[in-house]
């Protein structure tokens, strides 16, 4: 959650300019009265977000993380911890993980300028205050919360101050500080965080991070590798299981969240996964670049640019989206590759086709077209290797049952169908068809054929070589 840096707040509802020309698809986002906005200053988004971003490793500096006598001032109760760009005011007895906060603090600020392409000089004497309380009420009777703030569970940003509720995990305390001050960041530098989608979704995507402490080095917009890493961080099991109970919302439902939304955890989880689908999907990478260029405003302006530009292929990036979300889990790289549907494929004929299955990469677009009711024969030969240790495990299309994912053994040459999706439906997991080395397939879906052998994307990297495929229509 955060505040604009400007203290006006004009409540409004989000008007369409009569001028403005509604693409068909956007009828569903605009059709709905609009936020609360924000009246923020309008200013140019300069550059390039990296999607993960690596701190340099650093030496502590005998100024950070250990002042905190200098405190002395605070009412009875409160110590504080200074730091060059945050100082911590907290009510918890000081540990080490409390003590290097303003160390955390200090390497994202360079990630921070390199995620929005800001001038390191620029920010260099900034400074904020986070309070990170253990009872609220010891902070509102000090006069530490401002009366006019309303209720927040985790955090709150507003103006150069920040407060981070406590939470059962260190990394979870940490994740917080980064979320709000991400929100900080960008109020401070550009005036607005933009709409909230896109506003909590890069909170999130930032603050999700690695610290090692003891090299003092901070990466930020990571995907987590374990649930282990990111204790009561949750993300990603909210967003499985609300696939699975069929409450999973629309990409556009997420993207039309309006300023109330992020009261529910799960607003949060869907606005970091749009975000990191947004940044990563080839269809959308460019244009969501493009779209941070756009002044930042807190109102429907850069979500209407957006969709603006993807129109024509908002219709795939639905079915994309739902490939996407169907393989988010911990440990998930988009460097294996994200479903891209072909621009126009070809219907199968009775003439079989051959197709090499890369086994490095995810779902691989075949360019062949099927419709609902055929019955295609594929069949598979040669062996990759789908592992390395202790030794290489050559696998065949079958697959090797010495290991599961997602039900299936390892390296199985596995089949989706999908198509672009003409009206918006509730996000949900795409149908996969164990292949194997070979079977006849009644098809209860028309679209384009997708292959791809059966591991996590993680685990790609080590693998070696390709399986060829034949597709062919039988009836
Ligand atoms: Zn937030």
């Amino acid at each position: 959650m955060s505040f604009n840096f400007l203290p006006v707040q004009i409540p409004t509802f989000f008007v369409v300019s009569s001028s403005h020309r509604r693409p068909a698809m956007l009828v569903p986002l605009l059709g709905r009265p609009g936020c609360l906005a924000l009246l923020c200053i309008t200013v140019l988004w300069p550059s390039i977000l990296c999607p993960v971003l690596q701190g340099q490793t650093a030496a502590v500096s005998e100024s950070g993380g250990s002042d905190f006598e200098a405190g002395s001032h605070l009412p009875a109760g409160f110590q504080l911890i200074t730091g060059r760009y945050v100082d911590i005011v907290t009510d918890l007895p000081i540990d080490d993980e409390l003590r290097l906060l303003p160390q955390v603090f200090e390497q994202a600020m360079p990630l921070w300028c390199q995620a929005f392409g800001v001038p390191p000089e620029d920010v260099s004497d900034w400074h904020a205050r986070a309070y990170v309380m253990l009872e609220r009420d010891r902070f509102e009777k000090a006069g530490m919360i401002p009366e006019h703030l309303p209720e927040f569970p985790y955090g709150f940003q507003y103006g150069n101050d920040l407060w981070v509720s406590e939470q059962p995990s260190a990394y979870y305390r940490r994740h917080l500080l980064l979320h709000e001050g991400t929100h900080w960041f960008m109020n401070r530098y550009f005036g607005s965080s933009g709409p909230p989608w896109l506003m909590e979704g890069m909170a999130e995507l930032l603050a999700t991070h690695r610290w090692d402490a003891q090299q003092v080095n901070l990466q930020m917009g990571i995907v987590p590798g374990s649930r282990d890493d990111v204790p009561y961080w949750g993300r990603i099991s909210r967003v499985q299981q609300q696939l699975e109970d069929g409450s999973a919302p629309s990409l556009e439902a997420i993207m039309r969240y309006g300023n109330t939304a992020h009261r529910e955890v799960e607003a949060y989880a869907w606005s970091w996964a749009a975000v990191l689908f947004l940044m990563e999907q080839p269809d959308t990478k460019a244009a969501f670049q493009e779209m941070l260029q756009q002044p930042m405003r807190s109102d429907l302006t850069q979500t209407r640019w957006l969709f603006e530009r993807l129109r024509e292929r908002w219709p795939k990036i639905r079915q994309q989206w739902n490939a996407f979300v169907s393989d988010l889990d911990y440990g998930f790289q988009s460097d294996a590759g994200l479903m891209v549907i072909s621009a126009a494929p070809q219907a199968i004929t009775r003439e079989s086709v051959e197709l090499q299955v890369d086994s490095r990469k995810s779902w691989q677009a075949s360019g062949i077209y099927v419709t609902a009711g055929q019955r295609i024969q594929v069949a598979a030969d040669g062996s990759f290797v789908v592992g390395r240790v202790p030794a290489d495990w050559r696998s065949e299309a079958d697959g090797v049952t010495l290991e599961y994912h997602n039900g299936h053994p390892l390296g199985r040459l596995m089949m989706a169908v999908a198509a672009p999706m003409r009206s918006e439906e509730a996000s949900r997991v795409i149908n996969e068809w164990p292949v194997g080395s070979g079977r006849e397939i009644d098809l209860t879906q028309s679209g384009e054929l997708f292959f791809r052998l059966n591991e996590a994307s993680h685990e790609r990297a080590d693998n070696e070589g390709a399986i060829t495929v034949r597709v062919e229509l039988l009836q």
